[in-house]
């Protein structure tokens, strides 16, 4: 599955060349793409929270693997995750790389312990409207999304002094989707469509907020 999303993505990548190569096409139609930042919490040795015979590492690389194939598949974006497949990365590299890359938006997929129900999401706190707005459009896309699925609790829209939000140059957002100790949340997202109707929302989030 990764490996044919390879293939694809180097074949697009060859065929976005060859037109950016041709002369004089230099101009508004080949304004650069927007750079979108995608971020599945934990991996390799990390596996963030588990239960329910779920691993959330698993879960949110799942969510964001699906987000960037919908981003790409409807819309010109560029997008750079910081990982795409079950690897160890520190929350300094996670940043480093959004930063060093200039990435416009910056957003961090998580799954929710401690005995909660339903999503949440945060930014960094005291942010300005540009980073309240991604944080709106992400949270609600999403929402609507799951709700295609079940009944989703909102827990609100909130603030939080993580290091994925601190230290990103960029406007950036963190979700939490849904509770994997909490038995009827792991049994939504032990379910195909949801992680896909979650994935969903997230491409809709950003590309409304890139106005795509
Ligand atoms: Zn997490």
């Amino acid at each position: 599955m990764i490996g044919n999303n390879g293939l694809r993505r180097r074949t697009l990548l060859a065929a976005a060349a060859g037109v950016a190569a041709a002369p004089f096409a230099a101009g508004p139609a080949f304004a650069a793409a927007p750079k979108v930042y995608l971020d599945p919490g934990h991996g390799g040795t990390d596996p963030g929270a588990v239960a329910n015979g779920l691993q959330e590492k698993t879960l949110t690389l799942n969510i964001a693997l699906q987000t960037r194939d919908i981003l790409k598949a409807n819309w010109a974006v560029d997008v750079r995750m910081s990982r795409t497949s079950d690897i160890t990365r520190s929350l300094a590299y996670r940043t480093d790389d959004a930063n060093a890359w200039g990435a416009a938006i910056f957003v961090s997929i998580h799954i929710n312990a401690g005995g909660g129900n339903g999503f949440e999401s945060y930014r960094y706190p005291g942010v300005g409207a540009t980073t309240q707005r991604l944080q709106s459009t992400v949270h609600s896309n999403v929402l609507s999304q799951m709700r295609t699925i079940a009944s989703v609790t909102d827990r609100g829209k909130k603030e939080s002094n993580l290091h994925v939000l601190r230290e990103s140059n960029m406007p950036a957002v963190l979700t939490e989707n849904l509770f994997i100790d909490t038995l009827a949340n792991a049994n939504l997202l032990k379910r195909a469509d949801f992680i896909t109707a979650t994935a969903r929302g997230h491409a809709r989030g950003i590309a409304a907020f890139l106005g795509l």
